[in-house]
């Protein structure tokens, strides 16, 4: 079994480091090729406007000047022989959650593999409180990672549908298990924005992520998570929404 490895915080991050742990339980035919630098919520975004650069590090080992999806593109059409099997995009730092999923590069990496035909799965480990930098412990997804994507190296993934993981903020230990469920929806309250002024006098604004309180719905992603269990999630790209096609047509009918 080929695997491609990708992700959204770039080739350096930890994270990549424990997927390729997890990945070589399945397979010695490991391709890695991720962002030279973090992309973290580039969402599925592709460069356009400038041109990228495939570095090439070793033989299965590359680096892209560019986004995940830029990544994964270059990946499949340049820097591999032949395609590989199965996409694993992360570990993230940090989680990919609910409505988050959109903004997420680690998960879009998933989404362009998806696009490709290729069985993709997005990896995440939510860590418990921000500013912990580099020292966010990726225990639960070094523990649980082999046991989350074993059953799914086999199960049928419908046509242009992704699975998306999360891993508690907890020692191994202490994980409860694995659920299956769908995706929730944060209460809309935007992290938080910090405010500051450049060496010039001029001022920015700095995105930031905590503080984002939030009830989660009965059976979806953010409870699995609040209750201790890893999350998986099947996502689909189909966007539509079926009711309100005929719904809106009817509108257009004169
Ligand atoms: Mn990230």
């Amino acid at each position: 079994m080929r695997i491609l490895l990708t992700n959204d915080d770039g080739i350096h991050a930890s994270g990549l480091r424990v997927l390729e742990t997890i990945a070589r339980q399945f397979s010695d035919d490991i391709w890695v090729c991720a962002p030279s630098e973090e992309q973290s919520g580039a969402g599925h975004s592709l460069s356009l406007s400038r041109p990228v650069r495939l570095r090439r590090h070793d033989d299965r080992r590359f680096s892209v000047t560019g986004t995940p999806t830029d990544a994964v593109m270059l990946g499949l059409m340049k820097a591999m022989e032949s395609p590989p099997d199965l996409i694993l995009s992360g570990v993230n730092r940090g989680a990919n959650l609910g409505d988050d999923v959109t903004y997420s590069g680690t998960v879009s990496a998933a989404i362009e593999g998806t696009l490709a035909g290729i069985r993709s799965i997005a990896l995440s480990q939510v860590y418990a409180r921000e500013g912990m930098g580099e020292t966010v412990p990726f225990a639960a997804a070094e523990a649980w990672g082999a046991r989350v994507i074993e059953p799914l190296l086999q199960a049928p993934f419908a046509e242009r549908t992704l699975v998306n993981v999360n891993f508690p903020p907890l020692p191994a230990e202490d994980v409860k298990g694995i659920r299956v469920v769908r995706q929730g929806f944060h209460d809309y309250a935007r992290g938080s924005v910090v405010e500051g002024k450049d060496p010039r006098g001029f001022p920015y604004f700095w995105f930031g992520l905590h503080g984002i309180e939030h009830t989660p719905a009965h059976n979806t992603d953010l409870e699995a998570i609040a209750d201790g269990y890893v999350s998986v999630t099947p996502l689909m790209l189909d966007l539509t929404h079926e009711p309100s096609l005929t719904a809106l047509a009817g509108r257009y009918a004169k």
